[in-house]
C-alpha cells in the first residue's frame, strides 16, 4: 500500500536536502517503510570539522536502514543512502551527519533511542527487548551510549567527597557498587 507522502517530511522530522521519496506499508511484513532520498546537487556540512556546503564525494552505503518509532502498532523503518563528503577544509572523507540518527552507524533513529531510554527507567532490558522486538544486545548499546555520554559531560570540579557502598543484586555473588559524589557546601552564619 503506497501512502501519500506530500508534505509528510515534517511528521518524520526530515529536513532538506533530504526528502521522502515513498512511503509503503507492507501487508506481508506488517511494517511501514519510509524511503528517503537526497535532492540533486545537495551539499552537506563536513561531519568532521563542520565546514558548510561540501559536495557529495560518493555513497558509502546505498541502503542503510534505521528503526523508527512505531507507525500505530507496526514497526517503521527509514531507508536512505549514506553519502560522504570530501571536505575542502580538513581534506578528509567523512560520512555526512544523518539528522534523524545520533550516529551514521546506528541502527535506530534518535526518537527510537529516546523511547528505549524512557522505558529503561522502569523496565528490565529483557522486557523491553520482547516489547519492541529487538535483540537486547542492540538495546544495551543505546543505553551505554547515552549513559557514557552523560557521565563524560558531568562537571566534577566541585566534588569534595566520594562515598561508596556495596549491595548484592540477587542471591549469590552479583554485587553492585554505588558511588556518591558529594559537593561540600560551606555555610556562613553571621551573628
Ligand atoms: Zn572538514
Amino acid at each position: 500500500m503506497l501512502i501519500e507522502v506530500k508534505g509528510i517530511e515534517e511528521v518524520f522530522h526530515i529536513s532538506e536536502p533530504w526528502y521522502i521519496e515513498s512511503c509503503i506499508f507492507s501487508n506481508e511484513h506488517q511494517q511501514l517503510d519510509v524511503y528517503v532520498d537526497i535532492r540533486k546537487g545537495a551539499r552537506f556540512s563536513c561531519a568532521n570539522c563542520g565546514a558548510e556546503s561540501q559536495s557529495v564525494y560518493d555513497i558509502a552505503d546505498y541502503n542503510r536502514t534505521w528503526r523508527h518509532l512505531n507507525f500505530l502498532e507496526y514497526p517503521c523503518y527509514i531507508h536512505a543512502e549514506l553519502p560522504r563528503t570530501d571536505c575542502q577544509n580538513c581534506q578528509k572523507v567523512h560520512r555526512v551527519k544523518i539528522p534523524w540518527a545520533i550516529k551514521s552507524r546506528s541502527n535506530f533513529t534518535i526518537l527510537f533511542d529516546a523511547w528505549i531510554m524512557t522505558l529503561a527507567k522502569d523496565m528490565p532490558m529483557s522486557a523491553i527487548s520482547r516489547l519492541v522486538g529487538e535483540h537486547d544486545t542492540q538495546l544495551w548499546r543505546i543505553l551505554h551510549y547515552y549513559v557514557d555520554n552523560a557521565i563524560e559531560s558531568q562537571d566534577l570540579s566541585e566534588v569534595t567527597m566520594i562515598s561508596t557502598d556495596e549491595t548484592s543484586s540477587k542471591r549469590g555473588h552479583n554485587y553492585i557498587t554505588i558511588f556518591m559524589l558529594l559537593r561540600y557546601l560551606q555555610c556562613k552564619v553571621s551573628a
